[in-house]
C-alpha cells in the first residue's frame, strides 16, 4: 500500500484524519486510487465492528462484516456517486435523489457516508442544491467529496468543507493517473494476440483498485468515441488528448457496439470490484472489443 500523507489545510502538518460530527469533507489529490484508499481507511474506522480489540493500527480490523463490505464498495451505507457516464455529469436528479436518503437512519453501521466523487462534475445547481447539506450533514451522516484541485469547486461548496489535501509519496510504487491513462488508451489500438497479452500482464501487476481506474479510464474514452460518432465537438471530450486515437479506432465501429462495449465494461468494472479475477476480465473486454470490430 502506498504512504500518504495527509495534511490539514492550515495546519501543515501530517494528521489522522478524525470525525468531527457536523462537518463534510473534500478529498484533494490528484491521484484517485490512493484517495479511494484513503476514503476506505476513513470510512472503515468510522463503521468497523471489531469490539474485540483486534484493530490494525489503522483503527479497523479489516476482517469484520462492516470492513469487508466497505472495502467492496458493498456496504448499504455507504453510497458512492459518480458522474453519470452519458453526460459526464452529477446532475441536480442525483442530489435530489442523495437527499432522499441522507435523513434515513443507517441500515446497519454508525453512520452513513455519501461519497462524490470528481465533485467538480456537479453541475452548478446541483452544487447549489447540495449546500444545506454539506454545511449541515445530519448526525449520523458524512458527506466526502472529491476532487483534483479545489479550484474547480464552488468556492461556497469548498467553504463548507474541511479539506484533507491527498499528496502521494513520490517513492511508492503507485502508478501515476496519467501512466494508468495511457494503459487504458491501449485497449483502443489495433492489438495482435501479442499485444494483447501484454496489456493483460500489465494490468495484472497493478492494484486492483489501479486496474477499476484503467476501466474507468476505458470508459470514458468510449464515451467519447460515441460522441466522436456522432460528431460531438471537442468541449464534449473527457479525453481530448486521444482524440486522434479514438478517431481512428470509431471508424471499425458503430454506435450500437460502442454502446454494447460500454455495458460490458461498466460490468467488468463492477466484478473487478467484487475481486473477479482481472486476466479473464479484462480478456474477456478484449474479445468482445475484437469481434465487434468491423474491418
Ligand atoms: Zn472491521
Amino acid at each position: 500500500m502506498t504512504k500518504t500523507q495527509l495534511l490539514k489545510e492550515n495546519a501543515g502538518s501530517s494528521a489522522r484524519i478524525g470525525l468531527e460530527s457536523g462537518r463534510s469533507f473534500l478529498f484533494v489529490g490528484s491521484n484517485a486510487g490512493v484517495i479511494c484508499d484513503e476514503i476506505l481507511a476513513l470510512v472503515k474506522r468510522v463503521n468497523c465492528l471489531d469490539e474485540e480489540g483486534n484493530s490494525k493500527s489503522d483503527g479497523y480490523c479489516d476482517t469484520c462484516k462492516n470492513c469487508r463490505m466497505i472495502e467492496k464498495k458493498q456496504h448499504p451505507d455507504v453510497l458512492w456517486l459518480a458522474p453519470s457516464i452519458d453526460t459526464a455529469s452529477i446532475k441536480i436528479e442525483d442530489i435530489r435523489h442523495l437527499k432522499e436518503k441522507v435523513y434515513l437512519k443507517p441500515y446497519q453501521a454508525q453512520k452513513k457516508i455519501f461519497v462524490i466523487e470528481n465533485a467538480q462534475r456537479l453541475t452548478p445547481q446541483a452544487a447549489n442544491a447540495m449546500l444545506k447539506i454539506l454545511e449541515e450533514p445530519p448526525p449520523d451522516a458524512l458527506l466526502i467529496l472529491t476532487c483534483e484541485n479545489a479550484s474547480q469547486l464552488l468556492p461556497t461548496v469548498v467553504s463548507r468543507c474541511r479539506l484533507v489535501r491527498i499528496t502521494q509519496d513520490k517513492a511508492g510504487p503507485e502508478t501515476a493517473v496519467d501512466d494508468l491513462k495511457k494503459i487504458a488508451a491501449r485497449f483502443f489500438e489495433k492489438s495482435d494476440v501479442f499485444s494483447s497479452n501484454r496489456l493483460i500482464d500489465e494490468l495484472c501487476l497493478l492494484e486492483r483498485r489501479e486496474v477499476e481506474t484503467v476501466l474507468g479510464e476505458v470508459l470514458f474514452m468510449l464515451r467519447d468515441g460515441l460522441f466522436l460518432k456522432l460528431n460531438a465537438r471537442d468541449c464534449a471530450l473527457m479525453s481530448p488528448e486521444f482524440k486522434a486515437d479514438l478517431e481512428r479506432w470509431v471508424k471499425f465501429y458503430c454506435a450500437s457496439d460502442i454502446q454494447m462495449l460500454l455495458e460490458k465494461v461498466m460490468r467488468v468494472k463492477d466484478f473487478v470490484r467484487g475481486n473477479a479475477n482481472i486476466k479473464i476480465a479484462v480478456d474477456s473486454i478484449i474479445k468482445d472489443m475484437e469481434s465487434a470490430r468491423c474491418g
